[in-house]
């Protein structure tokens, strides 16, 4: 049923994209998305780290001296006022200090001792942020990383009975820390590229089979859209896109199912009203050519076009009906005597069963009441019976009956005709489709009165089922939902 196609299965449609498709795509949203992730997260690699590190070396360098000058206050503290003299001799049995300069003040920040010899300050103030603050009693730690090193200064006043004498304040520069640091500064820099590239790669390598999928399913929407119902999406994986194309595939399964139904029908329709037409045709072109035909042939012509026109009336009321169904309208529910209904329909086909020799019977459980339209009851009960009739052999009997079950009105009929091979069970409720075609026609039918008993009880919830042997006859059983009080309180 398919359009001629060719087959490009597994192509993106897509290919000539233009830019403002581009910048709407997923893949752009997605790849800015990366970006944008992938930045964040350089730049936090690049500046934690770095600053953790320079932190924890400025701490140890903190203790290290504040260690050494605490070991070196310690020394001082037992002279009452400090003179270069104090100073040398409590400095005597130090070890060698592990700093770059040392400075030794009075309480007054002038230097007593001064490790540098060579651009020494002892006899000078040295009043730095560091030595003031000690003045005053405090701890104090200055760090300072240029990138290059680190120097760092820490002074610790002197005490001697709560007073303070002096101060001592010790330098230091570290440079092969600051070598680590700057080393550990580059190789982030390479990993943070190599990442990125990686990245870069795998993402692109990502998004491509992403859109190539994508495409695909695209393109197989687009010629499903294009009316080639035949067509089939094929992805390999198990992911949501390898659902959404199952998905899709079903669902193109049963749009190709509904449209060969729909071209069945049109096809079976046209066939139906055309048989009527064509005789009508013909009736009235022998009528009209022959101007010898005498009184009684025409009016036996005219008498075979009347039924010719009650049988397009009959196709286009049951047309109508399950155009109705299709829409899924009701008449309205209200309580339906089926009892009532079922009488009415034996007492009106009666004289049809009895020009076909068929003894009609029922069989009524009192107080049958069905939650329908009126007008449903009679459209399927009528299709029912006149088949019972219609597909039996004279001397046989139909019985008609009804009953309440679980909260269901059962309406049965049951005949002994000509019952329905077991290949054709399945089928008899298609529309159209019939066992035997001349026979349905020769007795007025058009093989969609069963669809319409079907889709009326669907309708409602209800179901018709059927049971047949051939030669022997059928039992046909349609559910329709019972009337019930809460019902009739809404
Ligand atoms: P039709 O207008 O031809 O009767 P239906 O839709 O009512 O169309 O029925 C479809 C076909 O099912 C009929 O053509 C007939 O072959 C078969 N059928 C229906 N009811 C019976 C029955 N009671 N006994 C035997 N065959 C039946």
């Amino acid at each position: 049923e398919g359009l001629p196609y060719p087959r490009e299965e597994g192509q993106p449609v897509a290919k000539n994209k233009t830019w403002s498709s581009w910048k709407n795509s997923l893949q752009l949203r997605l790849t800015l998305g990366y970006a944008l992730l992938i930045a964040v997260l350089l730049l936090l690699m690049n500046t934690y780290p770095l600053l953790m590190s320079q932190n924890l070396m400025f701490r140890s360098q903190q203790t290290a001296l504040e260690n050494q000058a605490l070991l070196i206050a310690n020394s001082l503290t037992t002279a009452d006022s400090l003179t270069p003299e104090t100073v040398e001799q409590a400095l005597g049995p130090l070890d060698e200090l592990d700093v770059q300069r040392l400075l030794i003040t009075d309480e007054a920040g002038l230097v007593l001792y001064d490790s540098d010899q060579a651009d020494s300050s002892a006899g000078r103030y040295a009043l730095t942020g560091a030595v003031v603050s000690a003045l005053e009693g405090n701890n104090a730690f200055f760090g300072r990383y240029d990138g290059g090193s680190f120097t760092s200064s820490a002074a610790l006043p002197v005490m001697t009975r709560n007073t303070v004498v002096g101060a001592v304040c010790l330098f230091n520069e570290d440079a092969s820390q600051g070598a680590l640091l700057q080393q550990l500064q580059g190789n982030l820099r390479l990993i943070s590229l190599v990442v990125c590239l990686a990245v870069l790669v795998l993402f692109a390598a990502f998004s491509n089979l992403l859109a190539r999928r994508v495409g695909v399913l695209l393109g197989g929407i687009r010629r499903v859209r294009a009316g080639e119902y035949t067509h089939r999406v094929t992805m390999k994986g198990h992911d949501e896109l390898v659902q959404l194309a199952e998905e899709f595939n079903q669902l193109t399964g049963r749009l190709q199912a509904t449209e060969a139904r729909r071209r069945r029908f049109v096809s079976d329709a046209s066939h139906e009203l055309k048989t009527p037409l064509a005789s009508i045709r013909l009736l009235t072109d022998s009528i009209l050519q022959d101007e010898t035909i005498d009184r009684a042939t025409t009016r036996e012509f005219v008498g075979d076009i009347g039924q010719a026109a009650d049988r397009l009336i009959h196709i286009s009321e049951s047309l109508l009906s399950l155009n109705r169904l299709d829409e899924g309208q009701t008449v309205g529910r209200e309580p339906v005597a089926v009892n009532a209904q079922a009488e009415k329909l034996c007492r009106l086909l009666s004289p049809l069963a009895e020009e076909a020799g068929v003894r009609l019977e029922t069989a009524l459980e009192p107080d049958c009441v069905a939650c329908c339209g009126e007008e449903d009851v009679n459209q399927i009960l009528r299709n029912l019976i006149e088949n019972a009739i219609k597909y039996n052999s004279p001397g046989g009997h139909v019985l008609v009956s009804t009953h309440c079950q679980g909260g269901q009105v059962v309406l049965e009929v049951a005949d002994s005709g000509v019952g329905i091979p077991e290949e054709d069970l399945p089928r008899i409720f298609e529309r159209f489709y019939r066992v035997d075609k001349a026979r349905s026609r020769a007795a007025g039918g058009t093989g969609l009165g069963l669809s319409i008993v079907l889709d009326t009880v669907r309708l409602y919830d209800g179901d018709v089922t059927v049971q047949s042997t051939l030669g022997e006859g059928s039992c046909f059983t349609a559910t329709l939902p019972a009337w019930t009080q809460e019902e009739g309180e809404a």
